[in-house]
């Protein structure tokens, strides 16, 4: 489906789009627990390596705050006053088993969810045409109104209710998160105007995410079995998530980027590579293009293992960064 038009350092002269990048201190601080996967080492791994020479074209942007008024369209005023309340002043505050708030997090997941909200916005406002959020915690298992699975907010809907409330008619959001995004099938279940598509290993936590799970006609799940590697993840995804974005000619395309399908990572069993990321990447900027005026959000999910981490998320933001036609 996508063609690329040439290397990104240009040998047809062209210098490499440039790709908004917002993040925020705050996100190193949030700390669930010592031991715990979702630590503060796996966002500076990505900022790391997103500092190589090859990224010069980014533009860092601090993340602002979201808004109540941005939360409150993704989530029940009872969940986000949780939250806020949960905040401890020292230790941590269990929200499940494996959800921790520390003093830091309130802070990290109001400026996570608000890079989503900022990053739409520029979007929109034609500042540019792709961003990456290097954000911290994660998003896509809370709920409308449950935090789980080591979310708080979820980025990603914020996000895509943002772009809903200014105006654009059709979000598609593309998941490869090893995990199903439970939280952000939830929030849309019933809303035709979002398109939430999900690859993920079955069985694996949260548990949802079968095939026959399909909203309005808006969800479009696509479980793998564990074991599954390149082939099984470009054919699914060519086969059934594309042209069924394709088919839903979304006016924003947002990605849930979680890279814990890849081969080294420790929670789960899927075989993906680094090259997978930059496929995927390719062929979602090329529907961007070709539907969404070229805007395309993505927002970092999961993604456990450190080496895993900066690959994937090299290859995934160097794929935004070229240039892509539609075929
Ligand atoms: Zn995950």
């Amino acid at each position: 489906m996508a063609k690329c038009c040439g290397n990104t350092n240009g040998a047809n002269g062209r210098k490499p789009e440039a790709v908004l990048l917002y993040t925020h201190p705050a996100c190193l601080a949030h700390d669930p627990g010592i031991g715990h996967p979702e630590s503060p080492a796996r966002l500076r791994a990505v900022l790391e390596a997103l500092d190589d020479p090859r990224f010069a074209a980014i533009e860092r942007i601090e993340a602002p705050r979201a808004t109540r008024v941005q939360l409150e369209c993704a989530h029940d005023p009872a969940l986000i006053d949780r939250i806020f309340s949960s905040a401890p002043h020292d230790g941590h505050t269990q929200l499940d088993a494996d959800t921790a708030m520390s003093p830091d997090s309130l802070e990290a997941a109001l400026r996570a969810a608000g890079a989503v909200c900022a990053a739409v916005d520029a979007l929109i406002d034609g500042r540019d045409t792709r961003a990456f959020c290097a954000v911290r915690p994660p998003g896509h298992h809370a709920t409308r109104d449950t935090a789980m699975g080591f979310c708080l907010f979820n980025n990603i809907a914020i996000g895509a209710a943002q772009a809903l409330a200014r105006g654009i008619e059709r979000v598609g959001i593309v998941d490869f998160d090893v995990h199903h995004g439970n939280g952000t099938q939830d929030i849309f279940w019933n809303d035709a105007r979002v398109m939430y598509a999900s690859t993920h290993q079955a069985p694996l936590y949260p548990g949802t995410g079968a095939r026959g799970e399909t909203g309005v006609g808006n969800i479009v799940n696509a479980p793998l079995p564990p074991g599954a590697g390149s082939a099984q993840f470009r054919a699914t995804m060519s086969e059934t998530v594309l042209p069924r974005l394709v088919d839903f000619r979304p006016q924003l395309v947002m990605v849930s980027a979680g890279f814990d399908a890849h081969r080294l990572d420790p929670l789960a069993s899927l075989n993906f590579d680094a090259d997978d990321y930059d496929w995927v990447t390719r062929e979602l900027v090329a529907v961007a293009n070709a539907h969404a005026q070229g805007r395309i959000v993505s927002s970092l999910e999961g993604g456990y293992s450190l080496t895993a981490l900066r690959e994937s998320t090299s290859a995934h933001v160097a794929a935004m960064m070229e240039r892509i036609t539609p075929a």
